[in-house]
This record gives structure tokens, C-alpha cells and sequence, in this order.
């Protein structure tokens, strides 16, 4: 079974998938950490961090072992990431590490929840479930504030705001790949519901679908 979960910034779509996964004994892949490795390694190097060039060879690169560390959650390098992921050549470079990994889902898991921005669009248009998970704005960036202050990290909630505004738009605009409502995805509104409920809307809806597809089968 592959899910695909797409949406903005904090809309709760790496809580769910996770929850999703761990429910259904399926992988789980932030593809996320993937363009915020990539912005890393560019941190990292000496060259020029935004050039389309070396951006694309950190993303060749990358190894799943890049992926690991919780210093990829920063807003810093949230931003680089958003930059960096409107390059054709960097999308395209991580294209086969995703869909790898829905195909042949490590530690012999019966299939994969791939969360994103073009992952029902774009990476796994076949998917058997898509869901697109959003939230009104201030309440993504009042969630991210709190997760940032559960870690000890002091941020400002406008500036928050503000950033993760730009990002989405960038993430909604770009040529290449933007993020977008998939036609055939079950939406999912969470600014009115904490992480239970809206991982609850979604079993209800992965169930459903799975019992009207055991019925046309
Ligand atoms: O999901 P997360 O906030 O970690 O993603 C960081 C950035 O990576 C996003 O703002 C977006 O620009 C990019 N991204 C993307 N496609 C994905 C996942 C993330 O373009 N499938």
C-alpha cells in the first residue's frame, strides 16, 4: 500500500504520516528531509549556497544517513531548502531516492507514506491513498512556535509566520513541481483538530477506501 500526503509547512502532515505508518505497518518517508539535507550539505561546503550547480551536486550526493539528526528541523535551513527546491536538476536528482523507497520500503514493511509537497502530483501520481493536509496559516505557525519552544529553540511567532508564509508561497509558485491540491486527494482541514483527530479522519478515510477497493476488486 502506498500513501501520499502533501500540504504546507506545519500542517501536521510528518505527524500523521508517521502515525499512519506506525498504525499500518507500512515506512515512512519525510521526503522534506531530503531537500533540508540537501541545504545542509551546502551549508556545509564553501561554495556558493544557492547556486543551482552545487545545490544539484549536494542532492546527487545525498545517502540516507544524511537524513538522520534533528539539526535538519531548523527554520534556517527550512529556508534554504524552499530556495533550493525550485532547481529542476535538484528536484531531479532526488526523484529515484523516493520512489526507491516506495517500491522497496526498508525492513521488509508491506509499503510506504512518502509526505511532502509533489508527492501525489509528482512522485507517486498512483498511489493508492493521497491526502492533502492543510491548516489556516497563524495556526501552522503557532504549531511550529510551540515545537520550536519544546525544544528549547526562542523564536518569534510573527517572524514564524511570516517566513513560513514566504516559503509557501515559493513551495505554491514555483515552475517545477509546485505544491498543489491533487484533484483525486481526500482534504484534510486540521485547523480545528489536534493531532488525534485528524489522525483519526485519515485512518477513517484510509479504511474506507480500502473497503470499497476490496468491493470493486
Ligand atoms: O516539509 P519541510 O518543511 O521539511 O520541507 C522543506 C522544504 O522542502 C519545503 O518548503 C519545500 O520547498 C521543499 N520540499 C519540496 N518537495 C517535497 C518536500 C519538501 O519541494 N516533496
Amino acid at each position: 500500500m502506498l500513501i501520499a500526503i502533501d500540504g504546507p509547512a506545519a500542517a501536521g502532515k510528518g505527524t500523521l504520516a508517521g502515525r499512519l505508518a506506525a498504525s499500518l505497518g507500512l515506512a515512512h518517508l519525510d521526503t522534506g528531509l531530503l531537500y533540508r539535507a540537501t541545504a545542509a550539505r551546502l551549508m556545509r561546503g564553501k561554495s556558493n549556497a544557492t547556486s543551482e550547480q552545487a545545490a544539484t551536486a549536494a542532492a546527487q550526493s545525498l545517502s540516507a544517513g544524511d537524513l538522520e539528526g534533528s539539526q535538519l528541523r531548523g527554520e534556517r535551513l527550512a529556508g534554504l531548502a524552499s530556495l533550493i527546491a525550485t532547481y529542476d536538476s535538484v528536484r531531479s536528482a532526488l526523484i529515484d531516492f523516493q520512489r526507491d523507497f516506495a517500491a522497496s520500503p526498508p525492513r521488509g514493511a508491506k509499503g510506504a507514506v512518502l509526505d511532502g509537497r509533489d508527492i501525489c502530483s509528482v512522485i507517486l501520481p498512483d498511489a493508492d491513498i493521497k491526502i492533502f493536509v492543510t491548516a489556516n496559516a497563524e495556526v501552522r505557525a503557532e504549531r511550529r512556535y510551540q515545537e520550536l519552544r519544546g525544544r528549547g529553540v526562542h523564536s518569534i511567532r510573527s517572524v514564524i509566520l511570516r517566513e513560513m508564509q514566504e516559503r509557501d508561497e515559493r513551495d505554491r509558485r514555483r515552475e517545477v513541481a509546485p505544491m498543489v491540491l491533487a484533484g483525486d486527494a481526500f482534504l484534510l482541514d486540521t485547523t480545528n483538530m489536534d493531532a488525534d483527530a485528524a489522525f483519526e479522519a485519515a485512518y477513517e478515510f484510509v479504511m474506507l477506501h480500502h473497503i470499497e477497493n476490496g468491493r470493486s476488486e
